[in-house]
């Protein structure tokens, strides 16, 4: 029987820096759907990859002294080991720098071209720098880029527009017809009333202010804006060709079951992604499910938002089953899900150490100490069994049905419930007593299966979750191979088989001051206390002691940040034929470039002192306003050197 195709996808995570434990819950969460998908019988395809194109990255690149490429290459590698490093097992890895996806890109945009949709304009808008995009003055939040909340300047430039607006009945029509399309429900209300009734405004999918893209190779002076050259990842990583000469994947996995994406690129995921797909005349994803976030503490994990727990740390505290099982466990279906070390560590120590843990050291030791860890002939179970065995058995249905909707939290509760159900059934059952009496041996036995056919049942359970965690399990059973299917068979561990002879433990207890203390030696070393320039000036001078004073003009002829204090600016100051080297704290507001140049005001004779130790000779005036904002006095037509009086 041939299986039946499905096709899972991630957003591209952008390459404009190590991504944040956001990003890769989204990697982890489509690993374990895979897996489960997989598991249950799914001819699966897993794609994700790399945003590698835009300015930011161009800039990131020039900041770094590097070329664009060798500043992708680095942080792709960088994303593919984080990636790796959660045990996440996907089949494709797409790079949109890949030589392959930028023809098809090309090839796409021209045929787009071609045929009406895309024109050439131009463009005119409140332009956000780190988000690479255009608003108009009603998107604005209070002045700010709605997106990240940063200061956004006018800006025009000539762009290919692509005609949103001729397929948007078409579009509204799909999601109508489809309730399954946008997940969950919530976020199709906010598609459909936030932007589809208001009207789509056209797209601008080019840009000429900037060369780090994928070119349009009828018009060299633009390249492709992120819509087309992301979104159309997920057909060109298939072998998607605009002539039709697909290739083999594309023709098997295309429409994909479900994109899985943060809700911050719901509204690129399911309107724009949508009409070109409609334009090109592609079938279109069966779903688009826009995640929500996991919060660390108070602080949202985004890219728009700097924020500093990585996936990597994480791992060094918890293990990766341990990152594995928060993320997937403790993320809620529609809300944001928040997490502290504290309620990291509490539940770990609940769910795998307690629960799941408790349930195979106290079962494997009472099998060794009655019957050697081999399994005997046993008596039917009883009435006393049956609400456990039902419970186990109806465990494959329940996780089935809720992975259908991606609820994949329920499904570990799920889990989690019958190990749980597992503990309370050797309380209910005292197998000590029953050992006592060697007459019931058959019984004690059959007590001991139903336990030991639980814990494999919930092992076999965790697998597409906390791979490593189902191995261990299944190695204190020694029997690794078992199946999903046996998921409902409560007879598979039969009389003469042998568990491990030793005990593994699948996850050790917690310490959460210990933790805390590896979770804060990982934090970035607060700066230290840094000595602000000072000069005392007595409040009452006489015009004497202004007349030591010594001020000058002075030409800023060099300027770097001071090497052990990132708050210090050192300035090369050139007074006329003498240049005085000068520590000022003004590097929060100022960069080295904005006072090369300058000819500010300059006290020449202080006596020298050295800041953090860099010597200073001398001091730059500044006024701070009432917001803390700082302000050079600057000249622009007196001569360096001339004295101020
Ligand atoms: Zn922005």
């Amino acid at each position: 029987m041939t299986k039946t195709p499905y096709y899972i996808t991630t957003a591209i995570a952008y390459t404009s820096g190590k991504p944040h434990i956001g990003n890769v819950y989204e990697i982890v969460l489509a690993d374990a759907i895979a897996r489960f998908k997989k598991e249950e019988g799914y001819d699966v395809y897993f794609q994700t990859g790399t945003d590698e194109h835009g300015q930011k990255i161009e800039e990131k690149a020039l900041a770094a002294n590097q070329t664009p490429q060798a500043f992708v290459d680095s942080v792709a590698a960088q994303i593919k080991s984080l990636f790796d490093g959660m045990n996440v097992k996907y089949d494709y890895f797409i790079r949109t720098t890949d030589q392959d996806h930028e023809k098809r890109v090309q090839k796409i945009f021209k045929k787009l071209y071609d045929q009406g949709d895309i024109y050439k304009s131009e463009y005119e808008g409140w332009y956000c720098t780190p988000c690479e995009s255009f608003y108009t003055d009603s998107q604005l939040t209070d002045g700010k880029c709605p997106d990240c909340g940063r200061d956004v300047h006018k800006a025009k430039e000539e762009s290919y527009f692509f005609k949103l607006s001729k397929y948007q009945d078409r579009l509204m029509k799909h999601i109508e017809d489809h309730p399954n399309f946008i997940q969950p429900p919530s976020r199709k209300n906010e598609m459909v009333n936030n932007f589809l009734k208001p009207g789509l405004q056209d797209l601008a999918v080019s840009r000429t202010s900037f060369k780090w893209g994928i070119p349009v190779d009828f018009d060299d002076k633009h390249v492709v804006y992120v819509w087309i050259d992301a979104l159309s990842n997920y057909i060109t990583g298939l072998g998607y060709d605009v002539d039709g000469n697909h290739g083999d994947l594309y023709k098997k996995y295309w429409p994909a079951d479900v994109h899985l994406i943060g809700k911050d690129i719901l509204r690129f995921h399911t309107l724009y992604w949508p009409i070109m797909l409609m334009a090109l005349d592609c079938p279109l994803p069966k779903q688009v499910f826009g995640h929500p976030w996991l919060l660390v503490g108070d602080g949202k994990m985004s890219k728009s938002k700097g924020n500093t727990i990585y996936s990597d740390d994480m791992v060094k505290l918890f293990g990766v089953d341990g990152v594995r099982y928060i993320m997937l466990r403790e993320m809620p279906f529609a809300n944001d899900g928040s997490i502290t070390i504290p309620s990291m560590v509490e539940r770990i120590n609940t769910d795998i150490v307690n629960i799941v843990g408790n349930l195979a050291n106290r079962t494997w030791n009472m099998s060794m100490k009655y019957f050697n860890g081999v399994i005997e002939a046993s008596d039917a179970p009883t009435q006393e069994d049956q609400e456990l065995i039902d419970l186990a058995i109806s465990l494959k249905h329940d996780m089935i049905s809720s992975m259908s909707e991606l609820k994949v939290a329920e499904s570990i509760e799920a889990i989690i419930t019958l190990a749980k159900r597992a503990n309370k059934y050797i309380d209910e059952t005292l197998p000590w007593n029953i050992a006592k009496d060697e007459a019931q041996r058959a019984r004690l036995s059959r007590v001991i299966k139903n336990l030991l056919e639980t814990i494999r049942i919930v092992a076999v359970a965790l697998r597409s979750f906390v791979p490593e965690t189902s191995d261990k399990l299944l190695s204190i059973l020694n029997h690794p191979e078992s199946s999903f299917e046996s998921l409902t068979d409560f007879d598979v561990l039969k009389p003469g088989h042998r568990l491990n002879n030793e005990n593994i433990i699948i996850m050790p207890r917690l310490v959460l001051e210990d933790v805390m203390k590896a979770y804060e030696a990982q934090l970035p070393k607060e700066e230290k206390k840094e000595e602000e320039p000072v000069v005392e000036v007595d409040p009452e001078a006489t015009i004497d002691d202004f007349k030591k004073m010594v001020f000058k003009v002075g030409e800023v002829l060099d300027c770097k940040v001071h090497p052990d204090a990132n708050k210090l600016l050192v300035s090369q100051i050139d007074v006329g034929g003498k240049v005085h080297q000068v520590v000022s704290g003004i590097a929060a507001q100022f960069k080295p470039e904005d006072l090369i140049g300058k000819k500010v005001m300059l006290v020449t004779n202080l006596k020298p002192v050295k800041l953090r130790g860099v010597l200073s000779e001398g001091m730059i005036l500044v006024a701070t306003n009432r917001e803390g904002k700082q302000e050079i006095v600057t000249f622009t037509s007196s001569e360096k050197g001339s004295k101020i009086s």
